[in-house]
């Protein structure tokens, strides 16, 4: 019993060793492999919109969830005006803990894991609703999530090329270098339009607490998937509301998506899918080769529960990890006051 207070920890540097270690793009398959798991078997899961603190600038959010034998929360925040500071939009970390003792068995950075696991659950979803040999995917939005998302659709998808666009000539820049080599044809483009010739899937994930428009109805042509990343909190969307209504919206959890998600734009009541069902063949994905098809990405718990226990189960072996001394345990359960005076 007395190891239990060790707690292990993954540091940002122990993250960033191992992916290396594990390589990107098989992190990523194995990432969208868990995730996909426990959409299975989604009903069993407590779950809850996460919960968020807004200001003008930002939102800080938890976001809990447990299958039963496992409780998980992450801590992440969203603040798009952080980049002109030299800070990330997104920062995150989050913890596993044992549901029979309540006991944490896992505290990880997870501003690199919530990039990989949405990455991840962008391809899976694009694997049951976009249309089949999609193989160019349209880039808009080249910040910190986007050499993430090209990767994942490329080792889950097949993409074979993708065209980016950013307002900022230097964010495109450095995504193209980014993923230079990489066995992707990469297309650097001066609008959002010229991104989207020739795309199956356009993917946006831009930062800008507004109602932006990324896209208006008339770019988004009949058959394309769209996976819209950045839309992800009150007051805060990518796509026009048109597009809206004539796509067919997959979401993660329903009560969440209507409040942060495009969803936000339309009644409380537009019928949506939710993915979960699609993957269990409860409700139909794709159904025609004229369709929009939308996932309207809104990051949900449950990816960061099947992210946090995939490194959990990865680390034995590696040394990538510290133990923290983080619970208090006395020997004696009852004599906590004792253990903190034989401390002096
Ligand atoms: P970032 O700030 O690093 O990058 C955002 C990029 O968007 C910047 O390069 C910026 O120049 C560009 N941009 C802003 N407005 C634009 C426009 N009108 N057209 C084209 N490009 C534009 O942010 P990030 O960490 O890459 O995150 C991107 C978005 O994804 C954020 O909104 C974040 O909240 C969201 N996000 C969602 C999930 C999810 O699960 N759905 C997870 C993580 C992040």
């Amino acid at each position: 019993m007395m190891t239990l207070n060790l707690v292990p920890f993954v540091s940002v540097h122990n993250m960033m060793k191992l992916v290396l270690h594990l390589g990107i793009e098989r992190v990523m398959v194995d990432l969208a492999a868990e995730i996909e798991a426990d959409f299975r078997r989604w009903p069993l899961f407590d779950k809850t919109p996460r919960v968020a603190s807004h200001s003008d600038v930002g939102v800080i959010e938890l976001m809990p969830t447990s299958d039963g034998e496992t409780y998980g929360f992450k801590y992440v925040n969203g603040h798009p005006s952080n980049m002109k500071q030299g800070l990330q939009t997104v920062t995150a970390f989050g913890l596993l803990a044992d549901v029979a003792t309540g006991y944490p068995v896992l505290l990880s950075e997870m501003t690199i894991l919530t990039a990989l696991r949405t990455a991840a659950t962008s391809a899976m979803a694009s694997n049951w609703l976009a249309p089949k040999g999609a193989s160019t995917m349209a880039l808009i939005g080249n910040g910190a999530q986007s050499e993430f998302q090209a990767l994942a659709f490329k080792a889950i998808c097949g993409l074979t090329e993708v065209r980016l666009y950013d307002i900022d000539p230097a964010a495109t820049a450095k995504c193209a270098r980014n993923l230079a080599g990489r066995g992707l044809t990469v297309v650097s483009c001066k609008t959002a339009e010229d991104a989207m010739l020739g795309a199956q899937i356009i993917t946006t994930v831009t930062a800008d607490k507004q109602y932006a428009t990324i896209l208006t109805d008339n770019m988004v042509g009949a058959g394309v998937h769209l996976n819209a990343v950045g839309g992800d909190c009150p007051g805060k969307t990518e796509l026009h509301r048109d597009i809206l209504l004539r796509a067919t919206i997959f979401v993660e959890y329903p009560e969440q998506t209507r409040v942060e998600g495009e969803l936000q734009q339309l009644p409380p009541d537009h019928p949506v899918t939710e993915l979960w069902q699609v993957i269990t063949g409860a409700m139909p994905g794709r159904v025609s080769a004229d369709q929009v098809t939308l996932f309207d990405s809104v990051g949900f718990a449950i990816e960061d529960f099947s992210a946090l226990r995939y490194v959990r189960g990865k680390l034995a072996g590696t040394g990538l990890y510290d133990n923290l001394d983080m619970i208090a345990d006395p020997d004696d359960p009852r004599d906590l006051f004792g253990m903190v005076l034989r401390a002096k």
